[in-house]
């Protein structure tokens, strides 16, 4: 049998002890966030299953309602389980790993996410404006950029109430590219803006979760911009919106 970590570590420096006390603290915490948002979708897929199995149930209204219901439910682990792998591929690789870069059309790119927006946004109505410099393209990686610039985007429908308004920006200045999405949405609190890019930190999680949220979106954007060698700026305030900017330090190609 192993000796428990605290023997293994006990002869080691302090500053070195408490490092590691740190990381398994964190490993245990991501375990349990973990396997919290996998049960909360199985236990309501259990449920229905159930009242499936023990009721007579011949009402085609009624079923459709409980696979409805369960569709979802799996979509939701479904999401989870992709940003999970996505999150860990990126954390596991070089942060300047430039293999899969090339040259990213980004204005068509947000064309494209923007269409997606619009549909995600459907009957709430936003009004989803894109502001581009067209011939503007920088180096990267497109499947990681895509995924940055679809959290944020999302983000900004999700917790922005129905007929608000979303505007997209990607331009140049003084030798930066800038991508900056503004929402007139719920805002946030500025105590809880530093956390944001932590896994699974949400402000509000019943709100996250009832918009198909996986609470990891914020930290997969915070490892694309760190192997894009860019940085996050939020700035915000409750109940006037949200300014997400995301600063790549590169000339435009
Ligand atoms: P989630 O899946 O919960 O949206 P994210 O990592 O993408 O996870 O975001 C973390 C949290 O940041 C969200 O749960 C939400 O509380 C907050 N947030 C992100 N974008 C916005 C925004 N545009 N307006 C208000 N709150 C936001």
């Amino acid at each position: 049998m192993k000796p428990p970590i605290q023997d293994l570590i006990a002869d080691l420096p302090e500053t070195i002890i408490h490092h590691i006390q740190h990381l398994e603290r964190m490993r245990q915490d991501f375990v349990a966030n973990v396997s919290h948002e996998l049960r909360t979708p199985l236990t309501v897929i259990h449920g229905y299953l159930e009242t499936l199995i023990h009721q007579d149930l011949d009402e085609t209204k009624y079923l459709r309602k409980i696979f409805l219901q369960m569709h979802q439910q799996t979509l939701r682990m479904e999401n989870l389980i992709e940003d999970l792998l996505l999150l860990s591929r990126l954390e596991s690789e070089e942060e300047d790993d430039d293999t899969e870069k090339s040259i990213v059309n980004v204005p068509k790119l947000l064309k494209a996410i923007c269409k997606e927006a619009n549909t995600f946004s459907g009957e709430q109505k936003h009004s989803i404006q894109l502001k581009v410099e067209p011939k503007l393209f920088i180096e990267g990686n497109a499947f990681e950029l895509r995924s940055l610039f679809s959290n944020i985007i999302f983000n900004a429908v999700k917790y922005t109430p129905a007929g608000g308004n979303i505007l997209i920006r990607w331009f140049n200045k003084n030798n930066s590219v800038y991508f900056s999405v503004k929402d007139t949405g719920i805002g946030i609190a500025a105590k809880h803006i530093p956390r944001l890019t932590e896994r699974f930190y949400r402000v509000d999680p019943g709100r996250s979760r009832r918009s198909g949220g996986t609470g990891l979106g914020l930290a997969i954007a915070k490892h694309v911009l760190l192997r894009h060698q860019a940085k996050l700026d939020v700035e915000s305030k409750v109940g006037v919106g949200s300014v997400f900017t995301c600063i790549f330090r590169q000339p435009s190609k």
